[in-house]
């Protein structure tokens, strides 16, 4: 069972020594609680308390490491079922899948796709994070020599997935030093699967169907000597993902079956529609998916979903308060006040951009919280646009006195230009009318003069 923040402290030292990086005992013993810390940080523990606090304080599911350096992939250390409850950490690793009876060219292109495009969203770039080489052809130098063309064209987190020994071990000349993850291990292999995968020092994944054997399975694997596992619990259909992936989940974080605390594995290729599969595995527990190469609207579909579910829903995403230039703007350029909610600075920069007219934002500190709910909460109002207009110096880049306030803010108007003394023009409810705002009434004001 795992312990609550109070029963840790009481065997804590209580020193409050800061040592452990953390201010108290007390704020120690909730990130132990919250399955984020690590009790060797405090170096004033005995024995005894190691013992106790050992098992009961570490993630129940467990960071596995695909790959080395920069571009490793670290999945799992999740503590909730529910992404409401807290968060949802580790976002999960999409890789495309190669079969080794393609083509060299075709190979290369596929690797070439994942190491370069990207998806800027919301200020982030997003990616597919490696290539599934499949020993199709059931030849070990064939797959060997798949995975020599991965390797020449990009350092990428890769899964092997074959059942060949011999294909293993060939391909693993090439990249064995990389952390690949293997797949898999079965009841059946799994002896000679832990060696392969303990004298490369790779994670592994352990394939069974249902949760007794999985467990039953990855518990044979860990005693091998291999502790970085993830499972695949091999669904026949993606009504029967589901359940699995949760129970799984479930079983793990409430620390009821130990022996199912690591990540998840899904291949989406073996199901129709596979988007359907991807979307099912992001939203539904899976750690590492494996896809075909998939087109274009597909990969940003599947990395925008990826990134919502990912996204701590206690911490909106924020983009740094402050004055923000479309364009070139000079003296008399519109300024355009709005929150710091970054959906809403993109959505408004976009369509900025497309009016190309040159012009000023001025971003203020709502905590990332929308246009709405910022007003509606008192968190905009007319003391913060007073205050940063004169934190980010607005005043010393315009010439004019004219402030532009989203069309959701309009009951602030009056109070806006009283505090602030700047003339306020309401702007449109919707981002996408901003071009005919600036057309038709900024140029108008612009006429008028300062
Ligand atoms: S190092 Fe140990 S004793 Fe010191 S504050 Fe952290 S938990 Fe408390």
């Amino acid at each position: 069972m795992a312990l609550k923040a109070l029963d840790i402290y009481k065997i804590l030292p209580k020193k409050n020594c800061k040592e452990c990086g953390d201010p108290t005992c007390l704020t120690f013993a909730m990130k132990l609680a919250a399955g984020k810390g690590d009790i060797t940080l405090c170096p004033h523990l005995d024995e005894q308390a190691r013992n106790l606090l050992g098992a009961s304080t570490r993630p129940p599911i467990r960071l596995v490491r695909i790959g080395v350096g920069e571009r490793a992939l670290a999945v799992g250390e999740e503590t909730v079922l529910y992404r409401h409850d807290k968060t949802f950490y580790h976002p999960p690793g999409i890789l495309f899948r190669i079969e080794d009876t393609l083509p060299e060219a075709e190979i290369a292109a596929i690797v070439r796709r994942v190491r370069t495009d990207r998806v800027t969203r919301v200020g982030m770039d997003l990616a597919v994070n490696g290539i599934a080489v499949v020993n199709r052809s059931g030849q070990p130098e064939q797959f060997a020599r798949a995975v020599g063309i991965v390797e020449e064209n990009a350092d990428l987190p890769l899964v092997l997935m074959t059942a060949d020994q011999k294909a293993l071990s060939a391909a693993l000349v090439h990249c064995g030093t990389y952390r690949p993850l293997i797949h898999a291990a079965t009841k059946d292999n799994f002896r000679e699967m832990c060696a392969i995968a303990k004298q490369h020092g790779c994670p592994l994944a352990v394939v069974a169907r249902g949760t007794d054997d999985l467990a039953a399975l990855a518990a044979s694997c860990a005693k091998e000597g291999v502790a970085d596992l993830v499972l695949d619990p091999s669904p026949q259909t993606l009504g029967e993902y589901v359940p699995a992936a949760t129970a799984i989940r479930q079983l793990a974080i409430t620390r009821t079956a130990p022996d199912l605390g690591y990540p998840v594995f899904l291949d989406a290729t073996a199901f129709s529609p596979e988007d359907a599969a991807i979307v099912l595995g992001i939203v539904k527990y899976a750690s590492v998916i494996v896809t075909s190469p998939l087109s274009p609207a597909s990969t940003t579909a599947a990395l925008t979903l990826r990134q919502n579910i990912y996204t701590d829903p206690q911490k909106p995403i924020q983009m740094n308060p402050g004055i923000y230039r479309i364009g070139n703007p000079g003296k008399d350029a519109p300024v355009f006040m709005t929150v710091n909610f970054s959906l809403t600075y993109f959505t408004l920069e976009g369509y900025l951009e497309a009016s190309r007219t040159p012009c000023f934002m001025l971003l203020v500190d709502t905590e990332g919280l929308s246009v709405l709910t910022a007003v509606a909460s008192g968190k905009l109002n007319e003391t913060l646009v007073r205050d940063s207009i004169k934190k980010f110096n607005l005043e010393s880049e315009v010439s004019h006195r004219k402030l532009i306030i989203p069309g959701y803010a309009s009951p602030l108007s009056g109070r806006i230009e009283e505090v602030t003394g700047w003339k306020v023009l309401v702007g449109p409810r919707d981002a996408a009318e901003v071009g005919e705002f600036i057309e038709q009434v900024w140029k108008k004001e612009q006429a008028a003069g300062p």
